[in-house]
């Protein structure tokens, strides 16, 4: 869940989850359509797919135990080298290296790393740094560290990485100490509440005496990244067919994008359109205003959905209102549904 997610959006989806679903069996086992809608508003729906692939390929090879072995952790799916170096090294104190957004972030600034970080050199340099820091921290005694400000602090007071560069740099030799999980963690949070990706708050950063990018005054120069993909505008049509209170709807084929889920009839069109009569065949828009407007975003579209009643002579699968409730919508889809109660 907190892949791509903030922990205060995740906390009320993780609480419902874990009533609904306590164990690894209950997940393995739970029919698909009721997976999708504890996760439904949360977005990114493969990772709840993987996420029981992964509970019952847990319950056939692993006697439903999570196994402990980064390997074994690796083959999970939906798991990646980002993952399972944070379940291992957190969950197990292992030395596993982590490198998110934030550690990049972090190491980079403070290693002076200048390469593109999404190019492949840069990023297995970045690697082999995560993994160097973690295998130090394996071998010195267990901290127990208190909070985010304690975790800092250790890795200030530690941190040290014998690259010629640092050392001329900050001129410290020291060792790092604290466990694998206190390590990951605290550069994690580094990440997440001092070393911003905007104004970082270099001035109260336990790392700045020895920070590269901070004593060189380059701190707005790391990381180097690609410039991010153009947005780009989309428009799609929405259709609300009522007979009998009930309304005309469609499940997403598996294997597409919010695959499973629960929507109303929709079409993209082109951006200028504005004969919406031809482009909504075999769909007949009733009256000249949308019921509602919703924008939303996905990665990098901008997407403007405009929700229309409509006839139409095909058929299909009619769900009245409170059976829509019941299933799992998409987050535009739900709102749609809430004009329509
Ligand atoms: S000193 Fe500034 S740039 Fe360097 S790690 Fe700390 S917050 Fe980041």
């Amino acid at each position: 869940m907190l892949q791509q997610t903030q922990v205060k959006t995740v906390i009320p989806y993780w609480e419902r989850w874990m009533t609904e679903l306590p164990d690894i069996k209950a997940l393995a086992q739970a029919p698909l359509v009721k997976i999708l809608k504890l996760w439904e508003g949360l977005g990114y729906y493969s990772r709840a797919r993987n996420a029981q692939a992964a509970a019952k390929l847990i319950v056939e090879k692993h006697d439903g135990v999570f196994p402990h072995n980064f390997q074994d952790v690796l083959n999970l799916p939906g798991i990646g080298r980002y993952t399972a170096g944070a379940i291992c090294s957190i969950a197990f104190n292992m030395p596993t290296p982590i490198l998110d957004g934030n550690v990049t972030r972090v190491l980079s600034r403070c290693f002076g790393i200048a390469g593109n970080v999404k190019e492949k050199a840069t990023n297995a340099q970045l690697w082999n740094l995560a993994q160097e820091l973690v295998k130090r921290a394996e071998s010195l005694p267990d901290l127990r560290l208190a909070g985010i400000s304690d975790c800092a602090l250790q890795i200030a007071e530690n941190f040290s990485y014998d690259r010629t560069s640092f050392a001329q740099h900050t001129g410290k030799s020291t060792s790092l100490s604290g466990n694998c999980s206190a390590l990951n963690q605290s550069l994690m949070e580094l990440g997440a509440l001092v070393c911003m990706p905007h104004q970082p708050d270099c001035s109260s950063c336990p790392l700045n005496p020895y920070c590269i990018a901070h004593q060189t005054n380059r701190v707005d120069n790391f990381p180097h990244t690609a410039p991010r993909p153009q947005t780009v505008q989309r428009r799609f049509i929405a259709f609300i067919v009522e007979r009998e209170q009930k309304f005309l709807v469609q499940q997403r084929p598996a294997g597409v994008v919010n695959g499973g889920f629960w929507e109303f009839p929709n079409i993209e069109v082109d951006l200028q359109t504005t004969n919406l009569d031809s482009a909504s065949k075999p769909f007949q828009i009733l009256g000249s205003k949308p019921l509602c407007k919703i924008r939303h975003s996905i990665m990098h579209y901008r997407i403007q959905l405009e929700v229309y009643r409509a006839d139409t002579s095909k058929n299909g699968t009619w769900k009245s209102l409170s059976q829509l409730q019941a299933l799992p919508m998409t987050a535009a889809h739900q709102k749609i549904l809430k004009h329509l109660v």
